[in-house]
């Protein structure tokens, strides 16, 4: 029902989970976050409060990037499992997701046939058909690039990859996505409420755009890979608002 992401200099692990909870007010049955570092990337989920979720993170894993998510289960019951980030095959790529895929069945049935899914969502066709289209011989991008526009539905996502410690990638189609722009460091997130902690100037995304966010550059991109040149907005929330969680 959230997502967040963060790709800087700084611990990734607290700005996400402070993002998370606030977005709590959405309501959320899971929550869980993917860490990317040298290593590779760790990925954290529990059913039930953030609080669960931040006390089972490995204490040592020290990442200055990642991506987090509250999820409202829509497709598989609330557990560990169904739980985002979702993983491809090979565990190279982690996915959140927010929104629903409607024609998750079909694209299961015609680009997934040889792949064994490891939950009941519908968000991880997502993942898996882009590691299957990087196996035909795709950049990451234009796998990205290609799933959605094979998809059908609502989606907020984020994307990461354990080869790239330096891409967070995004897409957005009817659930709402903001990309905010930091001083060495850019981050994601449903709300600007979320990230207002650590930035105020956001990038509107529109439906049917993915944006390729790193520490230092944010690209947005139409489904056909052209660039779309657009200016930051100031968000501005005044503090009672963030602490009253009336915002929206
Ligand atoms: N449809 C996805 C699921 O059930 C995402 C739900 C959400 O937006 O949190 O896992």
């Amino acid at each position: 029902c959230g997502i967040v992401g963060y790709i800087g200099n700084k611990e990734a692990k607290p700005i996400l989970l402070e993002g998370l909870r606030k977005l709590e007010y959405r309501g959320y049955d899971s929550a869980g976050i993917a860490l990317a570092n040298a290593d590779g990337v760790h990925v954290y989920k529990e059913k039930g409060r953030i609080a669960a979720l931040a006390d089972r993170i490995d204490q040592e894993t020290f990442a200055t990037m990642g991506i987090g998510h509250t999820r409202w289960a829509t497709h598989g019951k609330p557990n560990r499992e169904n739980a985002h980030p979702h993983q491809s095959a090979s565990g190279r790529f982690s996915l959140v997701h927010n929104g629903v895929i409607d024609n998750y069945e079909a694209l299961r049935n015609e680009y997934l046939a040889n792949v064994t899914l490891i939950s009941e969502t519908d968000t991880e066709v997502i993942v898996q058909m882009i590691e299957q289209f990087v196996y035909d011989g795709m950049m990451v991008e234009e796998a990205l690039r290609r799933t959605l526009s094979l998809v059908h539905g609502s989606y907020a996502i984020a994307l990461i990859d354990s080869k790239d410690a330096e891409t967070i990638y995004v897409g957005k189609n009817k659930s709402p996505l903001l990309v905010g722009q930091g001083d060495g460091f850019n981050v994601v997130a449903s709300d600007a409420l979320a990230m207002l902690q650590v930035t105020n100037q956001f990038f509107e995304i529109m439906d049917e755009e993915i944006v390729v966010v790193k520490k230092e550059s944010i690209t947005i991109k139409n489904l056909q890979g052209d660039v779309q040149v657009r200016a930051p907005f100031t968000a501005e929330l005044d503090a009672s608002d963030i602490e009253k969680g009336t915002y929206p």
